[in-house]
């Protein structure tokens, strides 16, 4: 009898199986970069409401990556160790454009996803806004505080839904003893933003280096505290991989008004660049800050990059894009 030879299997490398839904988007791509860089095997969950296939084609080629069109308002049935839970347009003009749809993913979407962490017996994280805090009576925003949010407003089927999205994520903690962690995301801006996505750091950008005037909505006066991307990627890894369910801050808490930021704009993109006023929108919250002591203090996590660091890196990106050129009097 011939003897027979056995063929030794390559033992199977236990890998993270990480879903990130919401992945094509903004945010999402850098996440999944961070996480295919790192090792995990990463699955892009996206819609492409707002996201693109451009966001991710850098990654297409990797064996630790893969993709699926899905609408996380449906059941999805998959085998995962982590979820990380972005998909939801996060730009008032997309999420103000079919506001049912908006609170539908976030709380239908959310519901599914937790039940998939449920079943899969996943660590979950939500990425939350500072939306939650509204227009908020308390500076700068602290955790523990509650907010103040019209919830009738053009603005609720983001706000609404994602303090429902927030209620829902305690629930299942309370409920059936899931992992879970929650970030609360401030105003975040960068690279591979969509140049069409309305937000005010991607809309001055874009018009500083086509040479549009700067919209200003209202009187300048209100402030946002912009962070850079790679601090936020930082801070959700980090909040995932730690210990505690949170609500998190990760934000840069250095405020800024319109005025100042478009002032900035001008400064790193274009100073020919003229500045116009119009009609500001409906409940738009006057000021915002975090207060980041308890991501500090708890996950020693800190955002890097100032305003003016990221906004260069950012104008690389956006004039290799639009196919412009630098003025030449921009620092
Ligand atoms: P984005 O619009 O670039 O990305 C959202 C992604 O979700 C897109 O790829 C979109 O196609 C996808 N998506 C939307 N609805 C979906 C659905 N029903 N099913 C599947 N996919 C869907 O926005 P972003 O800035 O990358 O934001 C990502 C997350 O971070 C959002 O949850 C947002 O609320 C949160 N957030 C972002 C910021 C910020 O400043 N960027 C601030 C606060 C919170
Ligand atoms: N769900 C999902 N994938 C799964 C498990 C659940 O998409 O692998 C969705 C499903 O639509 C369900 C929701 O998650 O309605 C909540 O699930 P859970 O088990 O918590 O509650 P159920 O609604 O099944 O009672
Ligand atoms: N804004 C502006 N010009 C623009 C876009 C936005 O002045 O072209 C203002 C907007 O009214 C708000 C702030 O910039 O006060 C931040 O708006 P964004 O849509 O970026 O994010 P939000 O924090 O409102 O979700």
């Amino acid at each position: 009898m011939a003897s027979k030879t056995l063929i030794k299997t390559k033992p199977r490398v236990e890998k993270n199986r990480v879903l990130v839904t919401g992945g094509a988007g903004f945010v999402g791509s850098h996440l999944c970069t961070y996480l295919v860089e790192r090792g995990d095997h990463v699955i892009c969950v996206d819609n492409f409401f707002t996201g693109s296939k451009e966001n991710i084609k850098h990654l297409l080629d990797r064996p630790n990556f893969e993709t699926l069109r899905h609408d996380v308002v449906e059941r999805l049935i998959i085998e995962v160790d982590q979820i990380y839970h972005l998909a939801c347009p996060a730009s008032p003009v997309h999420y103000k454009y079919n506001p049912i749809k908006t609170i539908k993913t976030s709380f239908m979407g959310t519901l599914n996803m937790l039940g998939l962490a449920k079943r899969t017996h996943a660590r979950f994280l939500l990425s939350s806004t500072s939306e939650v805090y509204g227009d908020p009576l308390q500076h700068p925003q602290t955790e523990d505080y509650w907010g103040n949010v019209n919830p009738i407003g053009e603005r609720s089927c983001y706000d609404e839904g994602k303090r429902a999205a927030e209620c829902l994520a305690f629930d299942y903690v309370r409920e059936h003893n899931l992992e879970v962690r929650v970030v609360r995301i401030f105003n975040t801006y960068g690279p591979r933003m969509a140049l069409d996505d309305g937000r005010v750091v991607s809309n001055f950008l874009a018009q500083a280096l086509t040479g549009q005037p700067l919209t200003i909505y209202g009187d300048g006066q209100q402030t946002r505290s912009f962070q850079y991307i790679s601090d936020l990627i930082e801070g959700m890894v980090k909040v995932m991989d730690g210990p505690s369910t949170g609500p998190f801050n990760i934000g840069n808490p250095t405020e800024f008004t319109m005025l100042e930021l478009a002032k900035i704009v001008q400064e790193v993109a274009n100073p020919q660049a003229k500045i116009i006023y119009k009609e500001n929108t409906a409940d738009d919250p006057t000021r915002r800050k975090p207060d980041i002591s308890k991501a500090s203090s708890q996950l020693g996590w800190e955002p890097k990059v100032p305003l003016r660091e990221g906004l260069r890196r950012m104008v690389k990106d956006f004039s290799e894009r639009l196919n412009v050129e630098l003025p030449p009097d921009s620092k």
